[in-house]
């Protein structure tokens, strides 16, 4: 492969700076070296880690995987409750190295909130506001970009997400995409949720179908996943009434999965729900995609309490959140990417994640709202040599991927950064 040129560093303070200014060399890598289409095969051909073969829940799993691909709700509940979290995990990444070996996919972006003003008040939300508190803002077309600004030589993607604007309807988001989009063309819009899809159908009075051509004619280019919640509607009723039922969630993502939009899908855990309900959110998700096939990335996060209305929340702990993302892993063998989300679990869970089945660490971000609202303390504004560090320092190799998983460059850190990674114990299966 060919080294394609040295990237200047933007040099910030976090916990993963070192004292000496490094020097960061990219280079690309063939999106074939990161195709998974026959994972089944290296996951049969793997050393099997001893905490897997010692564990009989995990060992029958990984038999189901190597055969079949897919695992049952039984087999997803049992890794839930299994006492050995280190066989869920290590089962987990062995299937995430199948997949993508040692890769760790981030991207380049920033977050950008339309309006915090909205129409519902979920209770696990930090983030709204009613339209006459002091703090409520809805950005027009000029305050939009100036807040791209800043960054725009170094993303390629600007999230953006909102609250449920009493009076805007599509046209309003497509001024503020088409504006965008003309003023920098090679960002790419990951935009609006399924619940704001269906919010601006029915403002608009435009079917979800006419909703998102028009938005994608204005620049749209993927839909984020947030507003999964789980996918139960009786936990729904409880955490967030008036929002899509979680038919509604499916079949708006599967629309645009019709249009060439590709998305993503989310689960926020830790609330009210069971362990049975987190499974049946995978597999509703596991059966769009079947259908659909055009969700990218799963990306499972934790509630976080502050300023929200839940006090009967079963708040996640670190293993938790942990066992989640594995367990992702394992139940979505359709959907490739399973994200540990930087912005709600923090850097430090986010770096071990990668160890458990998590294959991508979010992106460089910018600027975040939703989740720091509600009590996130991760830094903001982290460079992609901070990214790659992290990454590194988990024994995994930082690639820098565009939105649609389709171009790939590696990024490698100074030789004196290299990880000390202990060796997995491992045992022949008669
Ligand atoms: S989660 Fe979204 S829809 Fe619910 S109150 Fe917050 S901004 Fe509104």
């Amino acid at each position: 492969m060919m080294l394609s040129g040295v990237t200047p560093l933007c040099w910030q303070t976090n916990s993963y700076d070192v004292d000496t200014r490094p020097a960061i060399v990219t280079m690309p890598l063939d999106a074939v070296a990161v195709s998974n289409s026959d994972w089944r095969d290296r996951l049969s051909g793997m050393d099997i880690p001893l905490a897997v073969s010692s564990d009989n829940v995990t060992l029958d799993c990984l038999k189901t995987l190597i055969s079949t691909g897919r695992l049952t709700f039984d087999q997803g509940v049992k890794l839930m409750v299994n006492p050995s979290l280190n066989s869920v995990t290590s089962l987990a990444d062995m299937v995430k190295k199948a997949r993508f070996q040692d890769y760790v996919f981030f991207n380049e972006n920033l977050h950008v909130n339309s309006t915090n003003v909205c129409v519902l008040a979920c209770r696990f939300c930090a983030f709204r506001k009613g339209p006459r508190h002091p703090d409520a803002y809805s950005l027009d077309v000029d305050q939009y970009i100036e807040r791209v600004r800043p960054y725009s030589s170094r993303i390629d993607e600007v999230h953006t997400v909102g609250g449920l604007h009493p009076i805007w309807t599509v046209s309003e988001y497509c001024e503020l995409f088409s504006n965008l989009k003309h003023e920098f063309p090679h960002i790419h819009i990951k935009a609006l949720t399924a619940v704001e899809i269906k919010h601006l159908s029915s403002r608009s009075s435009l079917s979800f179908s006419e909703t998102l051509s028009r938005l994608s004619e204005a620049g749209l280019n993927s839909l984020p996943g947030g507003g999964a919640e789980i996918l139960v509607d009786s936990v729904r009723d409880r955490i967030c009434m008036g929002k899509e039922s979680s038919d509604e969630y499916l079949e708006i993502h599967g629309v645009a999965h019709s249009l060439g939009i590709p998305t993503n899908c989310t689960m926020l855990f830790g609330t009210v729900e069971s362990v049975e309900d987190r499974i049946n959110h995978l597999l509703r998700l596991r059966e769009q995609q079947d259908e659909s096939s055009g969700f990218q990335c799963f990306v499972p996060y934790p509630f976080l309490p502050d300023k929200t209305r839940l006090p009967e929340a079963q708040l996640a702990t670190g293993q938790e959140i942990i066992r989640m993302i594995s367990v992702s892993r394992l139940m979505l063998d359709n959907i490739p990417h399973i994200k540990a989300y930087r912005m709600n679990i923090g850097d430090k869970l986010a770096s071990y994640a990668i160890n458990c089945g998590a294959d991508d660490v979010d992106g460089t971000v910018g600027h975040e709202e939703i989740m720091h609202e509600a009590g996130s303390k991760t830094s903001l504004n982290t460079s992609s040599e901070q990214l790659a560090r992290m990454v590194t320092s988990s024994g995994a190799i930082p690639v820098k991927r565009n939105s649609s998983y389709s171009q790939f460059e590696i990024i490698n850190l100074p030789e004196e950064n290299a990880s000390h990674v202990l060796p997995v114990i491992t045992v022949e299966v008669p």
